[in-house]
């Protein structure tokens, strides 16, 4: 069997974050009553007209400006035709052809090894979203709702041929988009509510060929992790089907995240004529070059940037650098606790260690729990001036997560502080004297029982003692005996 190489192309489209729909004054939100946020204009009733969101262009040219593209200084929309109960004027608006709003961009994606690659882009436009058919089990018909029908939508697709040779590469692909997306604040990236929505196509060569393979293209991955699992059982898929002497079908295949296999949707065989044709109810989009430089001045510092930054400035490994700045919030969080530390890297172990765990228990992201930046250092600070052990911190950061107390507080209501030397001590000497038979073997030459007596000790001061303190103590204790 010869070797196989896997290349992915990415169509990912995100809702836009507006008050409003693209071409009406509908509201542009998620869920709700069906049907309840719809008029003439996104019911495509004759006779309606749209009007531009300007929200909405900005936010798609912000997007292309981060993406390294080149801004088209004229563009179009165009009518896309064709029948689905979701889409009911009959065509949707988009940008068709060479008229996108930005073209040739790129997206650099760190692998988990630490090196880097640029993943081209080739267009980055907008359109609007269509209406949701809703499939009742069973009952033998669907309904629809049109809430969603005229928000707008971004698509961002990478170039040919694509630069994405793994599903970890289409992975880490989404999850820097989404990134970028949610620090531009012009998506909530929500992939289980659909909101951004990643669509690979993937396709498979025997390595060396010079043509590339039939591609499929995936849809209904509602998490990084089905991308990533979609895309690695569509090329084992796609391989065996070339082994057993069959020929990969260009379809659409949906994924069946439950039992773990893609299954075929529709063909893409015939391609589809869409008759696109200029749109003649909306007047072009020609850009002033000073509002293009004034978006571009107005771009934050974006993930890729900011997580060189923390490496560099605060000494963390890029590996912690690259999960703090996923969400610009966790990143904020990091760089307020952070400021004037001591130990920045204890900062960020106790963001990515307990208090994520702590968070992740009340499904709230990490900034968005009780504890303020300012708490969590002062915590840290109380470790580092040995005012109370790394242990003891855990069931305090607990408390200050439930309560939203800083850690001084809770150390001082719950008598925390780490015991004298005297106090640990005596509970020293009486643990040695409760085990005369393990004194013995110590003394006989059995180093590792003297663990039995530390844990007994820790156990007596309830976590308070210093592990320093204890086996210094317990050595000397015993050379008396
Ligand atoms: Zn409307």
């Amino acid at each position: 069997m010869p070797e196989y190489e896997t290349r992915v192309g990415m169509e990912c489209h995100a809702e836009l974050l507006t008050e409003s729909k693209m071409f009406c004054g509908c509201r542009n939100e998620f869920g709700g009553e069906p049907n309840s946020r719809t008029c003439p204009v996104c019911l495509g009733l004759p006779g309606s007209l749209p009007v531009m969101n300007k929200k909405a262009v900005e936010h798609v040219v912000r997007t292309a400006l981060a993406l390294n593209c080149t801004i088209s200084l004229h563009s179009i929309f165009h009518r896309k035709n064709y029948f689905y109960p979701d889409l009911p004027k009959g065509y949707q608006i988009s940008q068709y052809g060479n008229t996108p709003i930005g073209t040739n961009g790129w997206l650099e994606i760190e692998r988990a090894d630490g090196t880097t690659k640029r993943i081209r882009i080739t267009r980055v436009h907008l359109e609007e979203d269509t209406g949701k058919l809703i499939h009742s089990d069973g009952a033998g018909y669907s309904v629809v709702d049109y809430n969603r029908s005229g928000v707008p939508l971004m698509e961002i697709v990478t170039d040919f041929p694509p630069d994405i040779e793994s599903a970890e590469e289409a992975r880490l692909y989404a999850e820097t988009l989404r990134s970028v997306l949610l620090y531009l604040q012009v998506s909530d990236g929500k992939m289980e509510q659909g909101s951004l929505r990643a669509e690979p196509n993937p396709s498979v060569r025997p390595v060396g060929s010079d043509t590339f393979g039939v591609k499929t293209e995936l849809k209904n991955l509602n998490s990084f992790r089905s991308v990533q699992r979609g895309i690695e059982y569509e090329a084992k898929r796609q391989i065996e089907v070339i082994e057993g002497g069959g020929r990969v079908v260009q379809e659409t295949r949906g994924w069946d995240d439950d039992k773990g296999v893609s299954f075929s949707q529709r063909s893409k065989e015939v391609e589809q004529e869409y008759r696109y044709f200029p749109e003649p109810d909306l007047i072009p989009l020609d850009f002033d070059v000073k509002w293009l430089d004034s978006l571009r001045e107005s771009l934050p510092e974006l993930p890729n940037e900011k997580k060189r930054r923390l490496a560099e400035q605060y000494g963390l490994p890029a590996s912690d650098a690259a999960q703090l700045v996923l969400e610009r919030e966790t990143a904020d969080f990091f760089e307020a606790a952070a400021k004037g530390a001591k130990d920045p890297k204890a900062i960020a172990n106790w963001m990515l260690g307990d208090l994520a765990r702590l968070a992740n228990a009340e499904s709230v992201p990490v900034h968005a729990t009780q504890v303020t930046p300012g708490a969590l250092a002062g915590m840290v600070g109380l470790i580092e001036s040995g005012a109370i052990t790394g242990k003891i911190a855990k069931s305090v950061l607990e408390e200050m997560v439930a309560t939203g107390k800083t850690a001084a507080q809770v150390v001082e209501e719950k008598g925390l502080t780490v015991s004298g030397a005297d106090e640990v001590a005596g509970i020293v000497a009486n643990v040695v004297a409760a085990n005369p038979d393990v004194v013995a073997k110590i003394k006989a030459g059995n180093d590792k029982s003297i663990g039995f007596l530390v844990g007994q000790v820790m156990k007596e001061s309830k976590g308070r003692a210093k592990p320093d303190d204890v086996n210094r103590l317990l050595k000397d204790e015993i050379a008396k005996q």
